[in-house]
């Protein structure tokens, strides 16, 4: 008895310490884990920084023949796609005025500079998570200075993610799912990061500007109804080297859009006129942004409301409940 009581004495009193080091410990990684919030503002304080969007929206900004849209939802912001250089438009200051001060993640589709133009003014105001594009676009442009933004996010040690079909990304309850590039092509517009995003039970279709092979390809590696979208971004600005009507069928959109307007200070040479008639004949309403300015599709309860920055009442229309 004294034995077994003397070892349980031991053992409380080992115990006792035990507990008081562990106690310790924890106290110090508190200490540690208080010091680190303060001195590192950005990874706890900016979660929250944008302005609060309700619901779903995706924004087309008038770029002129460029691509630059905003996805938000909650306090989240997406960018997909960052305009010319010497665009009309600043995206920077777009982005101003909403608000945003912090991108979850930044797609560049492509390395063309009418979709990448204005991303070094946008690296250097904003909170990037990362970057997203296709390893099979930086390769095919060996000379692009393209090249150039790829190194300065590395400098910035900001994370790039390569992505290809297959991929999602999920944030909330919004999915990104990557549907190209598929391959490696030699043109570089088919090496378009095409995403579908997706959101309650509605879906928004961003093609880069992808042209007839990746669309075919598209067509080929997605069966059944995976490809069918309510709303299409058009892709390469309404060129007829893309949106073939096999494709648009296949889409089955209700609503498109065209990113198209004046290049420089040239007149805008897209959206061709047989892209036009292929969305006529397939009874998809079309909104050009040379026409109707910046266009806003945001989900509101079940429906798909298009708002467009120029005062036509006409073109403000809800489309019916997503199939
Ligand atoms: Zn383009």
């Amino acid at each position: 008895m004294i034995k077994s009581f003397y070892i349980n004495s031991k053992f409380n009193k080992f115990n006792f310490k035990t507990i008081n080091f562990l106690s310790w410990i924890f106290f110090v990684g508190i200490l540690c884990f208080l010091v680190y919030d303060n001195f590192n503002p950005e990874t706890k304080k900016n979660d929250n920084i944008n302005s609060f969007v309700e619901n779903f929206s995706i924004e087309f900004f008038d770029v002129g023949k460029a691509d630059s849209a905003l996805v938000r939802f909650g306090h989240h912001a997406v960018l997909i796609d960052a305009a010319e250089k010497n665009s009309a438009t600043s995206v920077k200051d777009k982005l101003n005025q909403r608000g945003i001060k912090k991108f979850d993640f930044v797609v560049l589709t492509h390395p063309h500079s009418d979709h990448y133009g204005q991303m070094p003014e946008i690296l250097k105001k904003f909170i990037i998570k990362y970057l997203v594009t296709a390893k099979s676009g930086i390769n095919s442009h060996e000379k692009s200075n393209f090249k150039k933004i790829i190194r300065k996010f590395k400098k910035m040690k900001i994370p790039i993610k390569f992505v290809k079909s297959g991929d999602i990304i999920k944030i909330d309850n919004v999915v990104f799912k990557i549907l190209g590039p598929s391959k490696k092509y030699t043109n570089i517009n088919n090496n378009s990061v095409v995403m579908q995003i997706l959101y309650k039970n509605h879906s928004f279709l961003l093609t880069g500007d992808m042209e007839k092979a990746a669309e075919k390809d598209l067509l080929n590696l997605y069966s059944g109804e995976s490809l069918k979208s309510n709303i299409i971004k058009i892709a390469h600005h309404g060129s007829s080297t893309s949106s073939t009507e096999a494709f648009l069928s296949k889409v089955n959109p209700k609503i498109a859009i065209i990113s198209s307007g004046k290049y420089f200070n040239s007149a805008a040479l897209y959206p061709s006129t047989k892209t036009l008639s292929t969305l006529e004949k397939l009874k998809i309403k079309t909104y050009i942004t040379e026409k109707v300015g910046s266009i806003i599709a945001s989900v509101i309860d079940d429906k798909i409301i298009i708002k467009t920055e120029k005062n036509d009442v006409s073109q403000n229309q809800d489309i019916e409940k997503a199939a």
